[in-house]
């Protein structure tokens, strides 16, 4: 019986966080598929590489038999990180303190990905096979709404029974049993320029209808549903003695439920400018569904809870997650959907993002055993 170290599990995540992969580099996230395809391999994989479109990554889809031959289990992961280049060199170098290992993607989510290939490594040192065909899908885009990825990621959802996704852990370890749904919409004002001096009162401010709309907007947050709204970004206008004729605002949509989702999608639609001489257009933008916990998903959970005992560790509970990802479409799609089964750490996308040491070894071996029994 081959045992796992913590050294040995640092050692393999150091590599792939020393290959930094911001998701607009598409050149820099295929040197992290060129080392996950490699892997992949190692594993006796067979392995498609999706070619990348629309200036991002490609993506990498590994199939791992099992000793079944039924629908499988498909597992999620990203290779891209929000951190620009130069982040390792600067103010985030791959380093460890005591117990916590500091890196850009370590915890979102390097950390996670590399754990699920070597649980699956692990098996195969072992002579041991996962029960159910494993699908390994690794996406370039996630930090950016998965715009390439998603329809991929769906169609592989539909021909599987299950989705593990190593997202990092919530609150010291907790296991992810649903997601709210995240929803971006973009908004664009047009006025009537005119000098800011003389011809003042000819003029109609893209910006001031703008300030009337972020106000509108971010009342409808209501934190007892959790709906929240927050206009994020916003530019306009082109020089200070000039009536803005443009501006533009992107708003930030959490919803818990799809109702709550169509409710807001629709108030959105329905806004009108203050003046009714600038023109308002409220266009949606990438939608991540939410998804709540089924049966299915206790099932999932209730099982990895009962392997990790067997294992010597306690889950420490289950979360629902405010933030998106992948997992949001397969959860949404009505596929059992296990989600934040990576790391345990903290400070995800800062230069503070770590993950802890001490949970590399047994969170290995929880994956290991989840692939080893799930049927
Ligand atoms: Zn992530």
């Amino acid at each position: 019986m081959k045992e796992l170290t913590s050294e040995a599990l640092l050692a393999a995540v150091r590599r792939w966080v020393e290959i930094e992969s911001p998701t607009q580099d598409a050149g820099a996230v295929n040197r992290v598929a060129d080392l996950a395809e490699a892997q992949l391999r190692h594993l006796g994989a067979s392995v498609e590489r999706v070619p990348g479109v629309d200036g991002f990554a490609d993506i990498l889809i590994g199939r791992i038999p099992g000793e079944t031959n039924a629908d499988g289990i498909l597992l999620l992961g990203h290779m891209d990180t929000v951190h620009p280049v130069g982040t390792l060199a600067g103010p985030l170098p791959f380093r460890v303190e005591g117990d916590r290992a500091y890196g850009p993607g370590i915890y979102d989510m390097k950390g996670g990905n590399v754990m699920a290939l070597q649980a699956l490594a692990h098996l195969r040192a072992n002579g041991a096979r996962p029960r159910l065909p494993v699908t390994v899908m690794f996406i370039p885009d996630e930090e950016m709404g998965s715009p390439t990825s998603r329809a991929r990621i769906e169609a592989e959802a539909a021909k599987h029974r299950l989705a593990l996704v190593v997202e990092p852990s919530g609150d010291g370890g907790r296991i992810t049993v649903a997601r709210h749904g995240i929803a971006r919409y973009h908004l664009k004002t047009t006025g009537r320029p005119a000098h800011a001096g003389a011809y003042h009162r000819k003029g109609r401010s893209a910006i001031r209808e703008m300030a009337h709309q972020v106000t509108a907007i971010e009342a409808m947050t209501d934190y007892e549903r959790n709906i929240t709204l927050n206009v994020g970004t916003i530019s306009g206008g082109t020089h200070e003695n000039l009536v803005p004729i443009e501006c533009r605002a992107c708003v930030y949509v959490m919803v818990a439920t799809v109702d709550n989702e169509a409710e807001v999608r629709a108030r959105l639609s329905a806004l009108t400018p203050v003046d009714p001489d600038v023109r308002l257009e409220v266009t949606p933008g990438l939608f991540r569904p939410p998804y709540a916990k089924s049966p299915e998903i206790q099932s999932l959970y209730d099982q990895a809870c009962a392997l990790a005992r067997e294992i010597g560790f306690e889950i420490p509970g289950e979360r629902v997650a405010g933030g998106g990802s992948d997992g949001n479409f397969t959860g949404s799609l009505g596929v059992p959907t296990l989600d934040g089964l990576g790391v345990v750490g903290d400070g995800p996308h800062t230069h503070e993002e770590h993950l802890l040491v001490s949970c590399l070894v047994p969170r290995t071996k929880l994956l290991a055993r989840l692939f080893e029994t799930l049927e």
